[in-house]
């Protein structure tokens, strides 16, 4: 399918595709005059031009979506039901198609395209079956001849804002979810990479939803503080980092919307002696330097409990030195078979040039760089975003090398003392994302989950997500409010409860006027 409107002329002297909304089930041109570059990451070439919503088309596209959910929360919980599985069947049949756009707009290796896309589907599955989950409860006979129900409804019309780092698993955290609670969702991806939304949506289209119940608002800030003060909107989730996640809760807090807002993370793994250092360091690779450190769960600090530093530096080492680092898409290897790199570029150069500066401020004060990617360059893709994988060692604990998100293929190395230490390392942080122990000590790993204040914990796994009917989201800075994403988690936030008391009446037992507190 194509998602953007052919390139203008010359003459016009827009030269690249739009990528435009999706409002009322189809394609919708901008007119607002305002666009933001979307680059291949590869190969640093702009590949076309995405709108940036004005007043009109936020107004306008909030406007369908209710329009939306006045029909779909309608529909029987049978029809709603036969959407979803047909949803479901189309995204596992078609997954490829988005796991290319994905490649081609983030620059992440095809096969982690696809990984996201599968733990997305992963929460499409569980929605499926969301009748048992939005059912409510009855209570028979609560006092004589009064039975008391709840029952959850859809909340209407809300917002969604992801980040760029996973265009397709984030907003199916939500979306489905919420599409299958009855609400009409109105998406806001991130500018850098909007098109997988596009995709998404128009299979929404085919799997028989109703237009106006999923929209795509392609914008930045304009759009985003659209969503957050619109009376028509009744909650936001967000997914982005932590400044930006700390107002969209106060700003839609402020107006009087239910908010969950996901932030960034600083994620540790604490390695004692007794570990199994090989897998440490194949699972510090894996979860430092996959998808190129561009993970919210990836690891960025290694505390190593002395002695073992030393070795692990070495293993972790020689482990980088086989990376392979290359344009995500990957090359046809001309014997039918596909070969694809490790790890691809960074979003952005200038996101290349952050992370870069993360590595010069370690340097400065007093860390080790053993492995440097700065200044990496890949043949053929000179203009590419690419950034090598890098370890530093020794990295002092006050440095804001260690302190603040780097969220690029950056490994530091902390070496503690004692796992009381280590401890004390990660709960002094200000993010709460997800955590790592390693060890093969069953009662250092209990003890450790029990201490440690994050939300998602791996014991001997590094990068522990949650499957879809637990929930996601970390502690801290990593989440304000008080609702993780999907599991049971995301039908509450998505439904609103009423508790229902009745009597029919039996003339007989009329018990007169009473003007007392009503007791059982
Ligand atoms: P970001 O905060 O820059 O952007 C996220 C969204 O907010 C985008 O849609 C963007 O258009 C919008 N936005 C940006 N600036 C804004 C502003 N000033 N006002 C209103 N809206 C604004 O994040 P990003 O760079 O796209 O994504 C990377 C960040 O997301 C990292 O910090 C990462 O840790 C975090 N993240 C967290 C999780 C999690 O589960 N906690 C998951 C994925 C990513």
């Amino acid at each position: 399918m194509s998602l953007t409107e052919p390139a203008t002329s010359p003459a016009e002297t827009v030269d690249v595709p739009q990528i435009g909304h999706w409002i009322d089930g189809a394609l919708s041109a901008s007119a607002s005059g305002r666009t933001a570059p979307v680059y291949n990451p590869a190969t640093g070439a702009v590949q076309a031009e995405v709108a940036l919503a004005d007043q009109a088309e936020i107004d306008q596209a909030i406007a369908s979506a209710q329009r939306g959910f006045e029909v779909w929360s309608g529909y029987s919980i049978a029809k709603r039901q036969g959407v979803l599985f047909a949803f479901r069947e189309l995204l596992n049949a078609r997954k490829g198609e988005l796991a290319a756009i994905i490649t081609a707009e983030h620059g992440k290796v095809l096969s982690d395209a696809m990984g996201e896309i599968l733990r997305g589907q992963e929460v499409v599955e569980l929605a499926t079956g969301f009748p048992h989950l939005v059912k409510g409860a009855f209570s028979e006979n609560a006092s004589s001849g009064i039975d008391v129900y709840s029952i959850k409804q859809p909340l209407g019309v809300v917002g969604v804002i992801s980040p760029f780092n996973f265009p397709a698993m984030v907003p199916m955290w939500f979306f489905p979810i919420a599409i299958a609670a009855g609400n009409a969702v109105v998406l806001k991806p991130s500018e850098k990479d909007p098109s997988a939304a596009l995709w998404l949506a128009q299979l929404w289209t085919e799997a028989g939803l109703p237009d106006g119940v999923f929209t795509v608002l392609q914008g930045d800030k304009l759009a985003v503080d659209g969503l957050l003060t619109s009376p028509v909107v009744q909650s936001i989730s967000f997914v982005g980092s932590t400044p930006i996640a700390q107002y969209i809760y106060e700003t839609a807090s402020k107006h009087g919307k239910r908010v969950q807002a996901l932030g960034g993370a600083k994620n540790h793994m604490l390695v004692l002696p007794d570990a199994d250092l090989d897998l440490v360091a194949d699972s510090a690779v894996n979860a430092g330097y996959g998808a190129a450190g561009e993970r919210c769960m990836a690891i960025s600090v290694v505390l190593a409990v002395e002695p073992v530093a030393d070795e692990l530096v070495a293993k972790i080492s020689e482990r980088i030195a086989k990376l392979k680092i290359g344009n995500g898409a990957g090359v046809d290897a001309g014997d039918g078979t596909h070969r694809e790199p490790d790890m691809g570029p960074l979003i952005t150069d200038v996101h290349r040039d952050k992370v870069a500066s993360y590595v010069d401020i370690a340097e400065a004060d007093g860390a080790t760089v053993v492995v440097d990617g700065r200044g990496f360059t890949v043949d053929g893709h000179e203009d590419g975003f690419f950034f090598g994988p890098t370890l530093l060692d020794h990295v002092p604990t006050t440095s804001r090398a260690y302190t603040e998100e780097i969220f690029g293929p950056v490994l530091s190395v902390v070496r503690v003392a004692s796992y009381d230490e280590g401890l004390e390392l990660i709960n002094s942080g200000e993010f709460g994302n997800g955590t790592a122990i390693f060890t093969n000590d069953g009662g250092a790993a209990r003890r450790f989950q029990n201490e440690v204040q994050v939300g998602m914990i791996g014991v001997n796994v590094p990068i522990p997500v949650p499957v879809a009917y637990h929930s996601f989201g970390g502690w801290k800075k990593s989440l304000f409010g008080d609702s993780k994403a999907y599991g049971v988690h995301g039908f509450d936030f998505f439904t609103r409860e009423k508790a229902v008391t009745s009597r029919w009446l039996d003339p007989a037992a009329h018990g007169g006027i009473n003007l007392g507190f009503p007791q059982n």
